[in-house]
């Protein structure tokens, strides 16, 4: 059941953390993955976060369930899919959906025709639920080094260049923030600024609030989290001058010991400072949560008002990577709810 009926927006939502675990043991079943060999409770708790974890670690084990299966077009055409007529019938009006090509691969599938397959599976979906309009970002990833993985995340560059307007509407850096310091990742968002594809990137979600300023430097239009920007008062003043939006995702910081706890999180205190604060839910099913439940706790926690939600939402449509008039007509829509 929705619980509020205004039209919602996610811009921070992982394909692979948001695969229904249904779907996925079935996938697995099919494909005769050892993961299976077990009752379907247990196959489920390995990939939904229900129990205090101890570290990131513990956190970002969850991802291997779904990354053992998403590694062919059928299941990643599938959970695209679902995804979309699943976020549609929570009510939400438009989503930025992303994933890193480059993990998916394994079986050896292209970066390309990992691509086309979300793609399609999200255009067929938008077919039947015509309420609901999604984007997709592709993510390029940070991994212990930049050499690792350099290769393939331009090739992730390029073919968001290739497909952006065709179902991509731009890119991301994901992965482990602090390993590999922001600012040697300039080759890869030159080349982006250059092709011309709008871009978020992972920042200030660890700590580093420098990675935030680097971030905005490089010419991200927002940032994936951010809320460690507040630790740094020059970085903060720069987020709120640029006004540059931050897509918060409250539980998954908790989750993620980013943040203490929900009471100590700075998204309150940055909604007041005239931050362009975005709600969001990272990983819908390793973090066991919606959009609603994320709403239920600001208005518990924080005491945001049915208003303040429909602000964030308004906020998220004028950080999305929609034209420009598209976001009217959405902003227009939004009008009649307040
Ligand atoms: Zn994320």
């Amino acid at each position: 059941m929705n619980r509020y009926d205004f039209p919602k927006v996610d811009l921070h939502l992982h394909l692979d953390g948001s695969v229904n675990p249904k779907s996925a043991y079935e996938m697995a079943k099919e494909r005769k993955l050892l993961i299976a060999d077990v009752p379907f409770e247990q196959f489920r708790k390995g990939m939904v976060l229900e129990e205090e974890i101890e570290s990131l670690y513990d956190y970002l084990k969850k991802f291997d369930v779904p990354t053992a299966i998403l590694q062919d077009t059928e299941a990643l055409e599938r959970v695209s899919f679902e995804l979309v007529l699943h976020l549609a019938d929570l009510g939400l009006c438009y989503a930025e959906i992303r994933f890193a090509p480059q993990l998916h691969t394994k079986k050896g599938c292209t970066q390309r025709e990992i691509v086309e397959s979300v793609i399609r599976g999200a255009k067929r979906a938008m077919q039947q639920k015509t309420t609901i309009q999604v984007g997709i970002l592709l993510c390029t990833m940070t991994l212990m080094t930049v050499e690792q993985n350099q290769k393939e995340n331009l090739e992730t560059v390029e073919l968001a260049k290739e497909f952006l307007g065709q179902g991509v509407v731009g890119l991301d850096m994901a992965g482990a923030e602090g390993i590999v310091p922001l600012i040697k990742r300039k080759p890869l968002f030159s080349r982006a600024k250059e092709l011309n594809i709008p871009f978020t990137i992972h920042a200030g979600e660890v700590e580093c609030a420098e990675n935030v300023k680097t971030a905005i430097e490089f010419g991200a239009r927002r940032i994936g989290h951010g809320h460690h920007c507040i630790d740094d008062a020059n970085v903060l003043r720069l987020v709120l001058e640029t006004k540059t939006p931050l897509e918060i995702c409250i539980t998954s910081n908790i989750q993620c010991k980013n943040q203490p706890s929900y009471e100590a999180h700075p998204i309150k205190l940055l909604y007041e400072m005239g931050a362009a604060v975005t709600m969001n839910t990272d990983n819908m099913v390793l973090s066991n949560v919606t959009l609603d439940s994320e709403y239920a706790i600001a208005q518990k926690v924080y005491g945001f008002t049915r208003l303040d939600l429909i602000t964030l939402n308004e906020n998220s449509i004028r950080a999305s990577f929609l034209s420009e008039a598209e976001k009217a007509d959405y902003l227009n829509r939004m009008k009649s709810y307040r």
